[in-house]
């Protein structure tokens, strides 16, 4: 039987992907997927809209989401799944992170213009177009206003942490993270740990109850893989991947390129059933 493969971290228009929900259908139908989860930064909102296209093209969908959070003074990103889009706790919170996020792009707009960007706050929001507006849009829109020429250029020299026109953003602590998607019904999974440096923060994961680690990641090498599969084996964690496909890039599709096989799903199903009712 031909191997099934899916993709578990994708972003939409909803947050700072480029693609439209149905252009991800179409894109993961193009790529002979068999399952996809949608991921967007701090909204659930994109989830119903995907699951619909999903449906028609006979695509197995998983609604989640992807929060940024605080361990120990840095920020982590916190995979949901198989969230419970109607759940209002979660809806509140992650509109409370949707809010942070707009205060953030305001707070980086006033640096950049005591630095003499004559930027507004507006202009960005009109680019986003979204509830959960990022420096990736920040980024496109001093590109489309002439002050860089490219997305690389606005983040090595405004955007980038240490950057003098950098601010932090306000993010929820690991724990809330892990008990928000917890009580949504969800499974929690530590994103792209080889970007991030804190694989000295995973025990503290752990005791708060998180689910799995991304193993498979775009910007994951090989070895990196490999050597986070092997911890999820020695700490009883689920491995799970995606590309973190923010649309296509100089015209090639990234959505797909990780080939994480369909029995990752399939144990990640399991870990669901057992835990309903019981992570509260
Ligand atoms: P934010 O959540 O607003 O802090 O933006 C973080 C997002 O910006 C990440 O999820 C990436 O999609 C993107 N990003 C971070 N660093 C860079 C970079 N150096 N170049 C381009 N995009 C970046
Ligand atoms: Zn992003
Ligand atoms: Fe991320
Ligand atoms: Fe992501």
């Amino acid at each position: 039987m031909k191997q099934k493969f899916i993709d578990l971290h994708l972003h939409t228009s909803f947050s700072d992907g480029i693609s439209s929900p149905e252009q991800v259908a179409e894109a993961a139908e193009d790529m002979n997927l068999s399952a996809i989860a949608l991921t967007d930064h701090d909204t659930i909102e994109g989830c119903s809209h995907l699951e619909k296209y999903c449906i028609n093209k006979g695509i197995e969908f998983i609604p989640g989401t992807e929060l940024s959070v605080d361990i120990e003074g840095n920020e982590m990103h916190l995979l949901g799944y198989f969230l419970d889009i109607e759940n209002q706790l979660l809806i509140e919170q992650t509109t409370i992170y949707q809010q942070n996020r707009i205060n953030r792009i305001i707070e980086l707009v006033e640096r950049l213009n005591k630095i003499g960007i004559d930027l507004t706050a507006d202009q960005v929001f009109n680019l986003a177009k979204c509830k959960a507006p990022g420096r990736p849009h920040l980024a496109r829109a001093l590109v489309k206003y002439g002050f860089c020429k490219s997305n690389n250029e606005a983040f090595s020299r405004f955007l980038r942490k240490g950057s003098p026109t950098w601010v932090p953003k306000i993010n929820a602590n690991y724990r809330d993270g892990i008990k928000l998607i917890h009580q949504a019904g969800g499974l929690a999974v530590m994103a792209h740990p080889g970007l991030n440096n804190i694989d000295n923060l995973i025990p503290n994961l752990v005791d708060a109850g998180l689910d799995g680690i991304e193993c498979w990641h775009t910007r994951h090498q090989k070895s990196t893989e490999k050597r986070y599969r092997e911890m999820t084996i020695k700490l009883s964690l689920l491995a799970t991947g995606g590309s973190d496909c923010h649309g296509p890039q100089k015209g090639l599709p990234i959505i797909g390129t990780k080939q994480v096989p369909y029995e990752i799903l399939e144990m990640m199903k399991q870990k669901v059933a057992s835990s309903a009712g019981s992570l509260l």
